[in-house]
């Protein structure tokens, strides 16, 4: 099994050096750089789509920074080659930044919206500043040179295609680092990132700006590609066809990448020719039909489960012939080959494949793989680190918070003081305002008066990522987890803290980038063990069982090293055997000196294992001391009768 990839990977660059001595035709070995150089620009967006979910549609804008760049450095200094692509990559990767900055400030489309006006622009500024650029006359190169050497079509291929494989490999590492996790998480939970201490706002940007690095580079290497460059291949469409690529070919993969830089070159060729385009659409439907029925043959699938992409496959080969006697027909057919892609196979193309012959994606495989290595024994013991400093001292001190959203006062002139070591329980009716308290303790809202110190300095005002830094971990009423990252990344990305490699580690390997990755991954071994789900290490989240996910958000938090966890509701939707099981694992948490506040409703819980129990009604604090006496509290047994929840006492 370990062989398959390495076999591939030699045969797929058997075939990339070899191409030109096959086909030998210049025009071919042109169209097969522009896939190349295509696919060095999709590595790049698929970071910015694939892995943040963020939408850019000014990739085409920075594919025209990088080609004049090249062509700017080109006409009016002849730079060499190698700076000019070096110039690319650091024009287009500052133009990013200078994009990212502002706009991933807000969430929501803003992206989307300065990126489209970004694009528009540029065009707009080539055109005009004619004296730099050469305006709509374009600048035209002649063959380039490398180290003095003339290079001919089949050079300059293998220039791109070993800026290709190099790509591939530094995308692939980085997408596989920490700071590929870091990416992937703000996309499947935001706020659990930020708690993390991996800000949102910083690694967004830093996506976008490796994304135009990437991008920068594809610019110049197709300037010197075309030979020829002008403002108005920078347009719109270009972009569209760009995250066309990534959505067919399948995001998050290389090979999606690939293969959809390939279909966008070659479809459009392959629609100037009818006859071609009409046997290739029924020589595809034939394949998909014959591999569906050997699939069903084999048990594999079933009729009805193969039954979409064979009719898709057979409609789509009616089409062509239907289609290619009507005017207009090429847009029509592109439109209907997205639209059956996005429907039907939305994993992209090479998601399907992949489904259809039984591979399990690259991460799964390797996390599966890597989950039968045992945790070395002593990463166990060390698992959650002892907090050594005394006890009885105060941790919290939060003094007449208050936190208004528009009239409602969610919380109101609320103290709650914490004393180290201890696990203190935060009860009341739904609503009353704790998971608020919670939001306020982590940045993810600024209280709108009042003071909170965690060991005797101010938090409020500070971001969450800092204060989790600071040592503050957590866990969400309703379960945060990236649901498309297995288990051990889970934990990794809390993890994240431990790591100081930069890009430079992550791509060439260095020893420092090697030596925190084994120590992170023994480290989210030993936490997955401490909380019982180290057989289940190479799992999606998201298809855990949902009293393994609250668990798994524990273990995550405890990745922090926090000195403080807040738990919000861990119990909730838990049967009792896995009740049990927490109780434990929290008894462990202090044990090791982290201390705790729970919020929780099941008062079994809330009364075994509080030190100390506040009560809050209507954002009010009613009552404070330990479980028995709040316990006793009239106000307390009022506030809980008068709302919708079991009476504390009725336990
Ligand atoms: P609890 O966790 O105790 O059940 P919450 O702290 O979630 O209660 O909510 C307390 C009150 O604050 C509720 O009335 C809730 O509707 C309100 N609230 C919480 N967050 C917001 C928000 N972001 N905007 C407006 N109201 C909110
Ligand atoms: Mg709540």
């Amino acid at each position: 099994m370990k062989s398959r990839p390495l076999l591939l990977a030699a045969v797929g660059l058997a075939i990339l050096i070899g191409f030109p001595f096959v086909v030998a035709n210049p025009y071919y070995i042109h169209l097969a750089q522009t896939i190349a150089i295509y696919a060095i620009l999709l590595f790049g967006l698929d970071i910015v789509v694939g892995y943040t979910g963020q939408v850019s549609l000014g990739h085409a804008g920075l594919f025209g920074i990088g080609a004049y760049t090249a062509g700017v450095l080109y006409m009016h200094f002849h730079a060499p080659l190698l700076l000019t692509l070096l110039a690319g990559i650091g024009t287009t990767a500052a133009f990013g930044a200078i994009l990212a900055l502002p706009a991933l400030r807000v969430t929501g489309p803003y992206l989307a919206m300065v990126t489209l006006a970004f694009g528009t622009i540029i065009q707009i500024l080539i055109n005009e500043v004619t004296d730099v650029t050469n305006g709509p006359m374009g600048i035209t190169f002649s063959k380039p040179v490398l180290l003095g050497m003339v290079l001919d079509e089949r050079a300059y291929y293998w220039v791109c295609s070993v800026l290709l494989v190099a790509s591939l490999v530094v995308v692939h590492r980085l997408l596989r680092s920490h700071l590929g996790r870091a990416f992937e998480a703000l996309r499947g939970s935001p706020i659990a990132s930020d708690c993390m201490g991996v800000s949102v706002y910083r690694y967004k940007v830093y996506a976008f700006v490796i994304s135009a690095g990437f991008a920068g580079l594809a610019g110049s290497l197709y300037a010197y590609s075309e030979r020829y460059i002008s403002p108005n291949t920078y347009n719109f469409e270009l972009t569209v066809l760009f995250l066309l690529a990534i959505i067919m070919g399948g995001r998050k993969t290389r090979s999606g990448a690939l293969l959809g830089a390939t279909v966008i070159v070659m479809l459009p060729k392959l629609l100037d020719d009818l006859d071609l385009f009409r046997y290739v659409s029924v020589t595809l439907a034939a394949l998909v039909a014959a591999g569906a029925a050997v699939q069903v043959a084999r048990g594999k699938t079933t009729v009805a489960r193969s039954a979409i992409p064979v009719i898709g496959s057979v409609a789509l080969a009616v089409l062509s012939f239907v289609l290619t006697s009507m005017t207009d027909w090429r847009l029509s057919i592109f439109g209907l080959i997205t639209l059956l892609v996005v429907y039907y196979l939305q994993d992209g193309i090479i998601g399907f494949v992949r489904q259809t012959l039984g591979w399990r994606g690259h991460g799964a495989s390797d996390a599966a793989a890597a989950a039968t290595l045992p945790p070395p024994a002593s990463a166990v013991s060390t698992a959650v680190s002892q907090s050594a400093t005394p006890a009885a001292q105060e941790l919290v001190a939060a003094d007449k918070v208050l936190m208004q959203f528009g009239g409602l006062k969610a919380l109101n002139d609320v103290a709650l003081h914490v004393a180290r070591g201890t696990i203190h329980g935060l009860i009341g009716p739904n609503g009353s305002g704790k998971s608020t308290m919670m939001n306020v303790l982590t940045g993810i809202y600024v209280p709108t008066a009042g003071s909170i110190a965690f060991k005797g300095q101010s938090i409020v005002g500070r971001t969450s990522a800092r204060i989790a830094l600071a040592g503050i971990a957590r866990t969400f009423q309703n379960v945060q987890l990236f649901g498309e990252m297995t288990a051990l990344q889970n934990v990794l990305v809390g993890l994240h803290h431990t790591y100081r490699s930069n890009l430079l580690d992550v791509a060439l390997h260095l020893p420092r980038y090697l030596r925190e990755e084994r120590a992170a991954t023994a480290r989210a071994y030993a936490l997955l063990k401490f909380v019982g789900l180290e057989a289940l290490a190479g799992e999606e989240a998201r298809n855990l069982p949902y009293g393994k996910q609250r668990l798994l958000e524990i273990a995550r938090a405890l990745a922090l090293n926090p000195e403080l966890l807040l738990l919000d509701e861990p119990a909730a939707g838990l049967t009792a055997p896995d009740i049990k099981e927490l109780v434990v694992i929290v008894r462990k948490i202090r044990e090791h000196g982290i201390t705790l506040i729970l919020i929780e409703h099941h008062m079994d819980v809330v009364m075994s294992v509080c030190d100390v129990v506040t009560v809050l009604d209507f954002g009010q604090k009613i009552a404070e001391g330990t479980p028995a006496a709040v316990q006793a509290n009239p106000q307390v047994i009022k506030a809980y009768l008068g709302g919708e929840l079991e009476a504390p006492a009725a336990h």
